[in-house]
């Protein structure tokens, strides 16, 4: 692993941010200024039938206006499908075509291995990687010791089938090739490590440090996110977002301007402190 510091934030350009996905974008800013890293921005509009093409201006928008700043250009996904079909064509070997549809797997805890032998064409099914019940374990930033034996990752799908990489493949291609040694991100994303972690192991890839963070719920105990509706944040209340956000991270800011509120949090920052899941005012709970 290099000595540099190398971080991102990844948003699906699915809808405006919210306040669990301002969560992540500050906690995974301040990590980098924190350690004096580098800090990318990546937009991963590969789930393009979720891409609503007015996501992108108002993150970007919202990002800055927090004064979030990231370095260098912004990172897209669409921009990198072949270095997906290489990683794809050296898992060739250990992939299978596959025909199941979302709604005959959705009573199953894991992939049941239908299709693997059935020698489908791969024109026009998705693929699925043998995962070999495997259950990879990492320690986490803030989750500790993560161990996924009670859920052992099934065979999953590594190329969709209209022809995209899917997530866990294409976040670890971009990952490796953007540099990124430190991946902070909400712990919706727990379960897909596991996966991620397996796609590292066979490209032998060296695993970044990960920090996984509490996710945001309603009182209600659902978590915000875009399919519900999540409140946007509203661009015109700064000082008041990153106060909440940062009370939520666990640390208490004195309510000044953002640029000052940032340069505080920067200094302050200490990633144990932030909390694991359901600590806070009943507002968290890890959602897996
Ligand atoms: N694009 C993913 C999301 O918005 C996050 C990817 C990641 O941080 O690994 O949920």
């Amino acid at each position: 692993m290099t000595s540099e510091y190398v971080g991102r934030f990844a948003p699906t350009p699915s809808g405006p941010l919210h306040l669990g996905s301002l969560l992540t974008a500050v906690a995974s800013w301040l990590d980098a200024r924190a350690r004096r890293g580098t800090w990318l921005l990546r937009i991963d509009d590969l789930d393009t039938p979720r891409v609503d093409p007015a996501a992108e201006p108002a993150i970007l928008g919202t990002l800055e206006s927090h004064g979030l700043r990231w370095d260098g250009p912004v990172h897209r996904q669409s921009d990198h499908l072949e270095r997906h079909q290489s990683a794809l064509r050296q898992l060739a070997d250990r992939c299978f075509a596959c025909a199941c549809t979302r709604r005959e797997l959705r009573a199953l805890d894991r992939y049941p291995g239908t299709c693997r032998d059935r020698g489908l064409p791969r024109d026009g099914n998705a693929l699925r990687v043998r995962a070999e019940a495997a259950a990879p374990s990492f320690m986490d930033r803030v989750q500790g010791h993560v161990a996924t034996t009670e859920r052992i990752v099934g065979d999953f799908i590594v190329q969709r089938r209209d022809g995209f990489a899917s997530y866990p493949l294409a976040v670890v291609v971009d990952d490796l090739a953007m540099g990124v040694n430190n991946v902070v991100r909400g712990a919706d994303l727990l379960d897909n490590t596991a996966e991620q972690l397996l796609v590292m192991r066979w490209l032998g890839i060296e695993e970044p440090n990960y920090a996984h963070l509490p996710v945001v719920v309603e009182g209600s105990g659902v978590k915000l996110s875009k399919h519900n509706r999540a409140t946007a944040i509203d661009d015109r209340w700064v000082s008041h977002n990153l106060a909440a956000v940062l009370s939520l991270l666990g640390f208490d800011p004195p309510l000044d301007r953002a640029e000052a509120m940032l340069a505080w949090a920067v200094g302050e920052w200490d990633i144990a402190r932030v909390p694991k899941g359901a600590a806070l005012a009943g507002f968290f709970a890890i959602d897996h």
